[in-house]
């Protein structure tokens, strides 16, 4: 069979190495840090093959977080995500690797933990949409900006995983 045209740049995009490198922000909120799930979700990434480039426990402001959820500041439930987001540390990460922003999303599951299957973060963690433990950027645009947000220049690490050639062609 034939790829089409737009088959064939997926797979030329998706191996071109230097996406080796594509940044996504993943945080642990404040729920999933007391319910002790840091590690069972640093383990996912890890095992999927992503490299962490930075971490931090971080209780974030009102105003941080006003700033990290501006897109959503309309919705009736802003209000209560501030709230939730505030109530305690963040477990704040940056990931690292190939289609990481979208494989981040894929490994966290859906926003709602009901309609995210087992398998997924949420799917196997969470029930609530308020309380869905994680985040993760949802464009690569959004993560630079969250991840400038979140972090200071020489809090993000820059390194060569020594498993990059058993996990990169
Ligand atoms: P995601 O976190 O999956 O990117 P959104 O950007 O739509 O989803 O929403 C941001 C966060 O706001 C969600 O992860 C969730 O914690 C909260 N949220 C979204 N929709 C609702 C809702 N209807 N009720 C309560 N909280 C919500």
């Amino acid at each position: 069979l034939r790829a089409s045209a737009s088959q064939r740049n997926e797979r030329a995009r998706l191996n071109d190495d230097t996406m080796s490198n594509e940044q996504t922000f993943i945080a642990i909120k404040p729920d999933g840090v007391q319910r002790g799930l840091i590690g069972p979700i640093i383990s996912r990434f890890e095992a999927r093959g992503y490299k962490l480039a930075a971490i931090k426990l971080m209780t974030a402001s009102k105003d941080h977080l006003e700033k990290h959820y501006e897109d959503l500041s309309e919705k009736p439930f802003f209000p209560g995500l501030i709230k939730y987001m505030g109530s305690g540390p963040i477990c704040a990460m940056v990931w690292e690797g190939r289609d990481a922003v979208k494989t981040g999303r894929a490994l966290l599951g859906a926003t709602n933990p009901l309609a995210s299957p087992p398998g997924t973060i949420r799917g196997d963690y969470a029930i609530e949409t308020g309380r869905n433990i994680c985040h993760g950027s949802d464009s690569v645009e959004n993560a630079k900006k969250e991840i400038a947000l979140w972090f200071k220049e020489g809090e993000v690490q820059t390194y060569k995983s020594a498993l990059h050639d058993w996990i990169y062609e």
